[in-house]
């Protein structure tokens, strides 16, 4: 993956429909160590205008399936940087700084999500009564779908926090799953294919795979307005919008077939894409 994408992360189409952007300002200085600076006249520069400089970046949008993405595709150390301590005190301090409001907002999100029984009621059908379960990026375990009833619950991820009552941090996925859940994690990475192929390389012919991405609602409104995706001028820890259609195709380009999706309502105005899938072909 280059340091600026050239082709669709989803269907890998190019090429792409650009627009200037803002990467904001908690990204840049926490990933990059960038800040915003003041331009101002003692700097002498007759060609630039007097104000504050921003850390640029482009928006960019593939026309085939709908995808949002940021052009600057983070390399593993600042990806180190930007999530060291997700949401602890530290990173909750430096964002707090300069987002004014995080904190109260972390706390809530710390809290749990609301839509978990809806997912459960999604994947139960598919699942026997007591499945095994590994959740791939799922933090401290506590919004693992089924974990209430889970055989056994394992949790893959880097936080280091920890795990809920009940669960098993694991380094690498161990034995044969009925269902890996892989919730909230590719709309972060800056090649979301990588790790589709890496999470379908651990999957046996009976696994069932529940990916789970926020259905932003610029992506909603794209739907009735191809060329809303315009209003994207900033980006924050969500570098990846994906589409319904770019999802398909993604999994589909990593080997995964889709058997089932569903959209849900989160708490407040959000919407979860979910997707249910499987190893391609199946045995
Ligand atoms: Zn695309």
């Amino acid at each position: 993956m280059p340091r600026l994408a050239t082709r669709c992360i989803c269907c890998e189409a190019s090429p792409l429909e650009r627009q200037g952007a803002v990467l904001m300002p908690f990204v840049a200085e926490r990933a990059l160590g960038w800040q915003a600076c003041e331009i101002t006249p003692d700097w002498g520069l007759r060609d630039l205008s007097i104000g504050w400089a921003q850390a640029l970046c482009t928006s960019l949008h593939c026309t085939d399936c709908g995808c949002l993405f940021v052009d600057m595709r983070f390399d593993g150390d600042e990806m180190a940087r930007l999530y060291a301590g997700y949401r602890g005190p530290d990173y909750e301090a430096q964002r707090e700084r300069l987002e004014p409001g995080y904190a109260a907002r972390n706390q809530r999100l710390l809290a749990g999500d609301e839509h978990i029984p809806a997912v459960e009621a999604f994947l139960r059908p598919w699942l026997p009564p007591h499945p095994t379960v590994l959740d791939w990026g799922g933090d401290t375990g506590q919004n693992t779908p089924l974990r209430q009833i889970a055989a056994r619950h394992d949790v893959l991820d880097i936080s280091g926090r920890p795990l809920v009552q009940g669960a098993t941090a694991v380094a690498v996925p161990e034995g044969d799953y009925d269902l890996i859940v892989l919730a909230h994690v590719l709309e972060h990475v800056p090649e979301p294919s990588a790790l589709l192929q890496e999470v379908r390389s651990t999957l046996c012919a009976n696994t069932w795979l529940y990916v789970e991405v926020p259905f932003e609602a610029l992506m909603q409104d794209c739907e009735a307005d191809a060329a809303a995706w315009r209003r994207k001028r900033h980006w924050h820890e969500h570098i990846n919008f994906f589409s319904a259609e770019g999802m398909r195709r993604l999994l589909q380009r990593c080997g995964l077939q889709v058997q089932a999706e569903i959209r849900i309502a989160l708490a407040g105005p959000g919407v979860a894409l979910g997707l249910l899938c499987r190893r391609w072909p199946s045995a």
